[in-house]
């Protein structure tokens, strides 16, 4: 069942920043996904359609920069399924990060740009950024 509220709120994951939920209805744009995440995705639902005359529909997303966890449900049986659209790696200082937005951070760093050359590059294709402080903390 789709939620009524579709207003965007923040909430603190433990050892992560803060990221961003939204509902179906509030978003928009493109993102980057990783292929093997979206191969794993499609399998898990092929196979639940096996079992199930369902409907899969993307019901929300929970952003942390270029990585967003995409949210579905089965609209006959409620089988709920997500989409990680990036892996994650251990990052320089050994915490696990979002392996895109790791890359993109270093794409930046190692052409001499930085997070306003990174956000006006995604902003063009519609793609969110991470925030400035979570730049500079990858
Ligand atoms: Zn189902």
């Amino acid at each position: 069942m789709v939620p009524e509220s579709y207003a965007a709120a923040t909430t603190r994951v433990r050892g992560s920043k803060s990221i961003e939920h939204k509902q179906l209805e509030s978003l928009d744009g493109s993102r980057i996904v990783n292929l093997d995440q979206l191969q794993q995705y499609i399998d898990g639902l092929v196979s639940h359609a096996r079992q199930c005359q369902c409907s899969i529909t993307l019901n929300g997303e929970t952003r942390n920069g270029l990585a967003s966890i995409l949210s579905s449900y089965c609209t006959s049986c409620g089988h709920r399924a997500v989409l990680q659209t990036s892996k994650k790696v251990k990052g320089p200082n050994g915490y696990q990060r979002w392996e895109c937005n790791l890359a993109a951070v270093w794409g930046q760093m190692s052409t001499g740009g930085g997070h306003s050359v990174l956000q006006e590059s995604m902003s063009t294709l519609g793609v969110p950024v991470v925030t400035k402080s979570s730049f500079i903390h990858t």
